[in-house]
């Protein structure tokens, strides 16, 4: 069975979309008029330079981008790539650009077993625009294909009249209900929830998708992390574009990837400074473990969903991947390096 040594967390960088949901940054700064543009290296530079070898084994191998990840020219290449290296990889889709989803539907069968889609689904623009069955028969197409996949909903205040039909709507054509994140304001320094709702209401009105994901997330939504985390040694954060490694999304610069991809990449752990108001990704990031300390259920829990029929959203590979945690393929720091680590700051 395969092990996780790193979480990799990757931007893409692809700032457009082909939605244009009303609570998104994209769509508030007009960005879906921005230029669709490379990568700018190639699927074999990218896996080159986060290589089993550079990285110390099999990793989780998130792709995200600003805009729709689909979108990234070149983007089923490399995620290929990715696969064939040995890594399990998430591509991050709102699920409806159909001519990559077939193009990725068409790797080889022993490929496809390690490709999570984390699909968003976006109920209004989907209804706006007549895209629900394509939306559907693109998951579905997936899922046949042998792909695992998990459904999210970012909950939105214009979307709560529309609760009890968006849940009639999965049902029928997943049989389970979607996941639930939390939608954030990143331009207040505190990152606090994107809704009018006054918190207690809002948690209330949100909790009966009965998901794991949320029920996890509001344990850890504006709580700032004190305990020692590894970020930075065991899960990194990487621009594609650019190459800059860096230890989270606000930690220090590591590496740049396509440096002297002949070396080994330089690891760090954040320690007991965390530099982020609170942990909004924690669902992925705690849950596989970078602050050991902390009792979490597993990253495989909080996506999973049985779909009634017996099946699940993830296949028995990915998780058992994905119920693994960092520290059963990493070591920890002895108190002397942790001493250290902190007092660098
Ligand atoms: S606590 Fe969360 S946000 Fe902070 S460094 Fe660790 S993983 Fe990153």
């Amino acid at each position: 069975m395969d092990k996780i040594k790193r979480y990799v967390e990757c931007y893409v960088p692809i700032t457009t979309c082909n939605l244009k949901c009303h609570y998104c940054y994209i769509t508030r700064q007009e960005k879906w008029k921005d230029e669709i543009v490379p990568i700018g290296h190639s699927p074999e530079e990218i896996v080159k330079a986060l290589s089993k070898k550079r990285l110390g084994g099999t990793c989780l191998i998130n792709l995200c981008g600003g805009g729709e990840t689909l979108l990234c020219p070149q983007i089923a290449e490399t995620a290929k790539a990715f696969l064939e290296e040995g890594h399990y990889v998430m591509l991050v889709s709102n699920g409806t650009v159909t001519k990559v989803l077939e193009q990725i539907a068409a790797f080889p069968k022993v490929l496809l077993k390690h490709l999570t889609f984390k699909f968003s689904y976006h109920y209004l623009e989907h209804h706006r625009l007549g895209l629900t069955e394509r939306f559907f028969g693109n998951i579905k197409m997936m899922r046949d294909a042998g792909c695992s996949f998990t459904l999210e909903v970012t909950p939105n205040d214009e979307l709560i009249a529309h609760i009890g039909e968006m849940k009639e709507e999965v049902m029928r054509h997943l049989g389970a209900l979607c996941h639930v994140t939390i939608a954030r304001n990143d331009i207040v320094p505190s990152i606090p929830i994107l809704s009018e709702l006054p918190e207690e209401e809002f948690y209330r009105t949100w909790e009966q998708f009965d998901s794991p994901l949320f029920d996890f997330k509001r344990t850890i939504f504006g709580k700032h992390q004190e305990k020692f985390c590894y970020a930075g040694e065991w899960s990194v954060y990487v621009h594609l574009g650019t190459g800059v490694m860096t230890q989270c999304y606000e930690g220090r610069v590591l590496d740049n990837i396509y440096e002297n991809t002949d070396r080994p990449l330089h690891f760090e752990a954040v320690g007991h400074r965390c530099k982020t108001a609170h942990c909004y990704n924690g669902h992925s990031f705690l849950s596989l473990g970078d602050i050991p300390e902390l009792d979490t259920p597993t990253y495989a829990e909080l996506r999973n969903r049985e779909s009634g029929d017996g099946k699940e959203w993830l296949n028995e590979e990915v998780k058992a991947f994905l119920s693994g945690k960092l520290k059963d393929s990493n070591k920890e720091y002895s108190r002397l390096k942790k001493w250290m680590v902190d007092r660098k700051r």
